[in-house]
């Protein structure tokens, strides 16, 4: 596919501001100060551990009061399943996680748990023009759907292609993901529901920092077992979720080119040489989140909104 060039995405974010330029909120013009929480708890998600048997799924699906799905949690012909040009199984309004199976040539398959990432600079946030996004001090990404005019800028901007917007809620179209169990767990100091549910020792919770250490002495003690990486410690700024892998993080579908400054630097360079921009934020947000990612969604609107776990993490 084709790579969006400079040319192409100032043509790209000035169509849109020109089709609805609107005000800027303070926090949007604000959001360059946010340093991120040290503090903040995260996971560390080992994939050599998962056995794929989808129980974090459904103690996901419970904790959220999500409808039950079409196929039982016990079903594993979901993984099986391809959308839009054999892509895997996506998080959707209904499913705030969900685990896809990569077949490998040598050795067992290996399993990849998806969710929102609670990124420690989150583009999501700061596309926002409504403010209906918060970084909590413990961690979570959460949203504030009473706020939300369903603009779906966030859909465009998060580098991990993870909120969903409610199309079966015609009154009330709101975006939906994972919250990190930030109301029923989180904020009481409780780990997530996915996480005691696991069976395997997939999900290690702690403070971010330390699982950042215990990711990389897991590797030292290790070395013949995982790939020499820790995806997320570093993506967009630092992820609260990160990841351990015994296979190149591409044949899992990471996006293994993303980059490691947050998306929110992009903006400010950019307009710390065109101020006068400043007034179509939402339209530029789209821009630089195609500059930050493989561009491969480039010229087809409906598949990045649909189905997009290619580049999910
Ligand atoms: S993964 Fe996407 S939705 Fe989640 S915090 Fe990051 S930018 Fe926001
Ligand atoms: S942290 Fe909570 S909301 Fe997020 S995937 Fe796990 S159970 Fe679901
Ligand atoms: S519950 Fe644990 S082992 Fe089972 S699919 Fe989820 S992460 Fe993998």
């Amino acid at each position: 596919m084709e790579k969006i060039t400079r040319r192409k995405f100032i043509s790209v974010s000035l169509g849109g501001a020109a089709a609805g330029a609107f005000v800027l909120s303070g926090k949007a013009q604000g959001a360059g100060n946010f340093t991120g929480y040290p503090e903040g708890m995260g996971v560390l998600v080992d994939l050599t551990r998962c056995i794929g048997c989808r129980t974090c799924e459904a103690a996901c699906n419970r904790e959220q009061g999500l409808p039950e799905p079409a196929l039982p949690f016990d079903d594993t012909s979901v993984f099986d399943q391809e959308f839009h040009g054999g892509q895997k199984r996506r998080t959707d309004e209904n499913a705030f996680t969900v685990v896809n199976r990569y077949d490998q040539a040598e050795g067992g398959p290996v399993y990849r748990k998806i969710q929102c990432n609670h990124c420690n600079e989150p583009a999501c946030l700061t596309s926002c023009f409504v403010n209906a996004y918060t970084k909590t001090k413990e961690g979570a990404v959460i949203y504030n759907s009473k706020v939300c005019v369903g603009c779906r800028m966030c859909m465009t901007a998060c580098p991990f292609r993870i909120p969903a917007y409610a199309y079966s809620s015609a009154t009330n179209p709101v975006i939906r993901k994972c919250i990190f169990c930030y109301d029923t767990r989180l904020k009481y100091g409780k780990p997530p529901a996915c996480i005691d549910a696991c069976p395997q020792g997939v999900l290690t919770f702690g403070h971010r920092k330390n699982l950042v250490k215990i990711a990389h002495e897991r590797i030292r003690a290790n070395s013949d077992l995982y790939v020499d990486y820790v995806y997320g410690e570093d993506e967009v700024g630092g992820t609260a979720w990160m990841y351990l892998s015994g296979v190149p993080f591409e044949e899992v579908d990471f996006d293994v080119t993303m980059q490691k400054k947050p998306i929110l630097n992009n903006a400010q360079d950019f307009l710390s040489q065109v101020p006068m921009v400043l007034a179509i934020w939402p339209a530029l947000f789209l821009g630089f989140h195609r500059l930050s990612t493989r561009g491969e969604e480039d010229g087809d609107e409906n598949s990045n909104l649909s189905n997009r776990e290619e580049s999910q993490s």
